[in-house]
């Protein structure tokens, strides 16, 4: 024991000794057998990987707490030039980044929405303040940016007005533009009140102002004129009239939908 520690000072003694020497020798050995130090790390690695891999992780798992300490504080400390750094990255790794951030969040799409979930009911308070007293800083630009957003999505602004339209007069349900559009092709893009293939709005079978619901079972496709005419009336009521003012077509067409 005493002459292996003896031996193992000795040693320690002549490397202090020879340091430079040494190390330019090992530099030179490694220059000479670049290939072959690679093949051997590589095999070595491939033999032993899963312990490798524990042994980081559990190295990973050790110096968390001191790694998230010394960024926090080194934040800190350089900030100015941390965000100039950050800025910089992100302004000339913007396409790559989005790629990497959209490759992330598809991976690991339920964790990250439970975070942001906990995140936000734990901060709730000063989201809301953070929000309130930016939108009052840019009314605006708010204005603005959500004018142009409906003039290039009008399917949007369309279904806006219309759920907003039905919650102003206490309706539940909504319908999409996409389920309006199907329930036009299932009626032949005509209206169902007079045939006509023309531009077809969606009319409430049951109106919202007596108690139908905004709910795509509850719409027809109808022409502007139609749905004015019928205004407050239900369907059958609607139907009944035209009967009465021998204006329903009685067409294979009407039949149809008088069946549905
Ligand atoms: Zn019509």
């Amino acid at each position: 024991m005493v002459v292996c520690a003896g031996a193992k000072e000795q040693k320690h003694q002549y490397y202090l000794a020879h340091q430079e020497e040494i190390k330019a020798r090992v530099r030179q050995y490694q220059d000479e057998h670049k290939d072959e130090i690679r093949t051997r790390r590589h095999d070595y690695y491939e033999e032993n990987k899963l312990e490798i891999l524990e042994q980081c992780r559990q190295r990973y798992i050790q110096n968390k707490p001191d790694r998230s300490e010394y960024a926090k504080r080194y934040y800190q400390e350089h900030k100015a030039e941390t965000l100039e750094r950050m800025n910089q990255y992100y302004l000339t790794h913007t396409e790559e980044g989005k790629t990497r951030r959209k490759q992330r969040y598809q991976l690991l799409k339920e964790e990250i929405k439970a975070q942001e979930r906990a995140r936000h009911i734990a901060n709730r308070e000063h989201i809301i303040e953070h929000q309130r007293l930016y939108n009052k800083a840019h009314v605006q630009e708010k204005r603005d940016y959500m004018r142009e957003y409906v003039v290039a999505h009008p399917d949007v602004g369309r279904d806006y007005r219309r759920r907003r339209r039905a919650w102003c007069k206490g309706s539940t349900g909504q319908f999409t533009s996409e389920e309006f559009r199907l329930k036009c092709e299932k009626y032949g893009k005509r209206c169902v009140y007079c045939g006509k293939e023309v531009t077809l709005t969606a009319d409430h079978a049951t109106p919202l102002s007596r108690g139908g619901s905004n709910i795509i079972e509850n719409i027809l496709p109808a022409c502007i004129s139609c749905n004015s005419m019928k205004h407050m009336m239900t369907y059958d009521e609607f139907i009944s009239y035209l009967k009465g003012e021998n204006r329903l077509l009685e067409s294979d067409y009407t039949a149809l939908c008088l069946a549905q």
